[in-house]
């Protein structure tokens, strides 16, 4: 039997409408939550994820503004740009656009963000409470796998959870969320050897490398779930994630297409986020 395709175009847009009773509560104490994006560069794929953020921010009642800087920007004017926000009253949540220019370090411009702002969750504050199972904010992506499946129904407690790609964004704070709700976690890599046997164990199968069709049938648990975070632009210019889902769909219980899976719920959560650190300010 085909699997349950989970929309998680739908979820994104239930989960932005239920922020608005908060929105509207905070407006009556004269508190608009507010987003800054910063972008360097004039990377495509880039520019169309942080149009899609402000976007969806505006469409649910936070104001955003974007910060542009051209792909030679220094270091230091990106420093001095998020000290800036970081003391703006207006901005609540701060996003770097990944990734920046080469010359610049990640590493520095993150922790430039002020740890109450950072709505990503990449600062190592956040990355640190999450580890350590204390409130801070989640980075979007892997909340918004968790809400998922959460909606999707899929129970976590002592399955098998398997993690294709290990990245700080998505992969490790991933394990980390998993763990938190009881699964057996285990993550992949490019060195893992036997990659196709390790994925045929998980109840839960969560592919975030960025190669297309790398998650074939074969691969799939008959009945698992499959989480496709991928984006990959194909030949034709069309968006796949990293399952094979036409073939994959046939054998799964449950799965995420791309886009309109994973891909809003990293934008909802992202809001959520910015809608939080406005609340935290006045508390
Ligand atoms: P990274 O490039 O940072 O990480 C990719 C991971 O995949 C690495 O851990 C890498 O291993 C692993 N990998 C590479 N090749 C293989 C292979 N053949 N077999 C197993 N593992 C492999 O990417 P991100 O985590 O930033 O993003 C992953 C994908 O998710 C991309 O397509 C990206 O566009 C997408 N994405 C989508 C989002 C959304 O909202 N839908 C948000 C963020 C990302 P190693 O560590 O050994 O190099």
């Amino acid at each position: 039997m085909a699997a349950t395709v989970i929309d998680g175009k739908s979820l994104a847009a239930a989960t932005r409408a239920s922020l608005k009773s908060r929105i509207d509560a905070l407006a009556a104490r004269g508190l608009r939550p507010g987003l800054a994006a910063i972008l360097a560069g004039a990377d495509p794929a880039s520019r169309v994820y942080v149009r899609n953020k402000v976007r969806a921010s505006e469409e649910t009642g936070v104001r955003s503004e974007v910060h542009e800087f051209p792909a030679d920007v220094s270091e230091g004017a990106l420093l001095e740009r998020l000290a800036q926000l970081n003391a703006d009253p207006r901005v609540h949540g701060i996003l770097v656009q990944l990734p920046l220019p080469r010359q610049l370090a990640a590493d520095r411009v993150l922790a430039a963000v002020s740890p109450a702002k950072d709505v990503d969750g990449l600062h190592a504050v956040n990355l640190g409470a999450l580890l350590q199972g204390r409130p801070g904010f989640i980075p979007g992506t892997a909340a918004g796998v968790m809400r998922l499946l959460e909606h999707a129904g899929v129970p976590l407690a002592g399955r098998q959870a398997v993690i294709v790609g290990r990245s700080t964004i998505v992969g490790k704070p991933l394990a980390l969320l998993l763990l938190q709700k009881d699964a057996t976690v285990t993550i992949c890599h490019s060195k893992t050897r036997g990659l196709a046997a390790t994925t045929r164990q998980a109840d839960i199968l969560i592919a975030a490398v960025g190669r297309a069709k790398l998650i074939t049938a074969e691969m799939v648990k008959p009945g698992a779930c499959v989480i496709d975070v991928g984006v990959n632009r194909l030949p034709d210019g069309k968006l796949a994630g990293d399952v094979d889902f036409a073939a994959v769909k046939e054998v799964a219980g449950n799965i995420t297409p791309v886009p309109g899976g994973v891909g809003p719920m990293t934008v909802a959560m992202l809001i959520v986020n910015t809608v939080r650190a406005a609340e935290l300010s006045i508390e």
